[in-house]
């Protein structure tokens, strides 16, 4: 029997039920047994559908990935959907601040608005159209272990079915109002070590070389790169070093994260951060890593992709709204930057996404899952 999704009713309860039990995994990206309690909660939830399934495990570092496949994606590609199943937020949130809960329109839980809200939204969208064999194009559903660390395992099999695919979907957190993505910057992550000479602080003041005093330079070096007008930033998170207050410090170690617009200033920076040389010729300085998630730009694939999500929203009542450039990386920079037209940010509205605050908006969950059933239904 054919049955009308467009006019199929979205059950919101049942759905308010499934992110709970999504979100009632604690799955922090470091725990692999719980990512895989995740992924293996997802592979019970396709018994009967339409689907083949394929797990790779990211032992012994990483949580597995999951692919589900509709049949007809083995020969022509169509549709890849990201979602991530890792989330920021150490297990015990659950049991303290992030207790799963409904305030009014907000739904409280660890990683419910990023991003298992939206990723459980478009899965029962997924299982919706399946189900009633009404999508256009084939599917393939991909739920990554490792988007909250850089997907350092999942990106080449990203990367993978983007190849094969002629639209990828995202379902990071809407922002701000529901707003979609269609651009994101670039993601650089660097180490730097500085490494000095040891000496007393009393006695032999003379002889030392301060890691940490040579850090102290490039980090304002490193943070004097920032420039808003050209959409650079960076930032130097984390700081630790020396052994104790009256020892002339030999280690200072930094974590530095530069965000960016387009790729030839990615590359030039991360050829600046990567050639950082130490102010005190006695201090050894190591510089290790890079761009980690290329800009993701807006092509006009992804332009007419947007508009056409746009034209669905408007014949489900709502108007689809596209962010400004969204400094935080996704997946979607990946398959972006591979050429394919990526919408992201289609995921579940809400707030707080990464703090004890972070809640999704049940007024958000007919509309989105309705959008994103039409998209499958639509594509082609
Ligand atoms: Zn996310």
């Amino acid at each position: 029997m054919h049955v009308d999704t467009q006019t199929a009713p979205v059950d919101v309860g049942r759905i308010i039920d499934g992110i709970r039990q999504w979100v009632e995994i604690e799955s922090p990206s470091s725990d692999i047994g719980r990512v895989n309690a995740m992924i293996d909660c997802i592979a019970a939830s396709v018994d009967g559908l339409p689907i083949l399934t394929e797990r790779i495990s990211g032992a012994p570092r990483y949580g597995d990935v999951l692919v589900l496949r509709s049949p007809e994606a083995v020969e022509r590609g169509g549709i890849l959907v990201l979602s991530h199943v890792d989330t920021v937020h150490p297990v015990g949130m659950l049991a303290g601040a992030l207790r799963f809960r409904r305030v009014g329109d907000h739904l409280y839980g660890p990683g419910i608005y990023d991003m298992k809200g939206g990723a459980y939204l478009a899965f029962e969208a997924f299982r919706t159209v399946l189900q009633a064999g009404t999508a256009r194009l084939p599917i393939v559903f991909l739920f990554t272990p490792d988007e909250e660390i850089g997907s350092p395992f999942s990106r080449p099999l990203i990367e993978r079915e983007a190849r094969r695919a002629r639209f990828v979907l995202v379902t990071e957190p809407a922002r701000d109002g529901g707003k979609v993505v269609t651009s994101r910057k670039g993601v650089g992550r660097f180490e730097a070590v500085a490494t000095g000479v040891a000496a007393h602080s009393g006695t032999r003041h003379s002889d030392g070389h301060s890691a940490i005093a040579e850090m102290a330079r490039q980090v304002l070096a490193i943070e004097a790169m920032t420039n808003y007008a050209q959409g650079i930033t960076t930032a130097v998170g984390m700081i630790s070093g020396g052994t104790a207050a009256n020892v002339i410090a030999q280690h200072c170690h930094i974590s530095i994260d530069l965000r960016v617009r387009d790729e030839a200033t990615g590359r030039a920076l991360e050829t600046t951060i990567l050639g950082l040389k130490p102010v005190d010729p006695a201090v050894e300085l190591v510089v290790t890593g890079g761009i980690n998630r290329p800009p993701y730009r807006k092509s006009a694939g992804t332009e007419a992709l947007f508009r056409h999500a746009r034209e669905l929203a408007a014949t489900l009542g709502f108007t689809l709204v596209e962010a400004t450039m969204a400094g935080g990386g996704s997946d979607g920079n990946f398959t972006a930057a591979l050429g394919l037209p990526t919408l992201d940010g289609l995921g579940i509205d809400g707030e707080g996404a990464h703090t004890d605050g972070e809640h999704a908006f049940l007024s958000s969950i007919e509309p989105r899952t309705l959008l994103m059933r039409r998209l499958f239904e639509t594509l082609e």
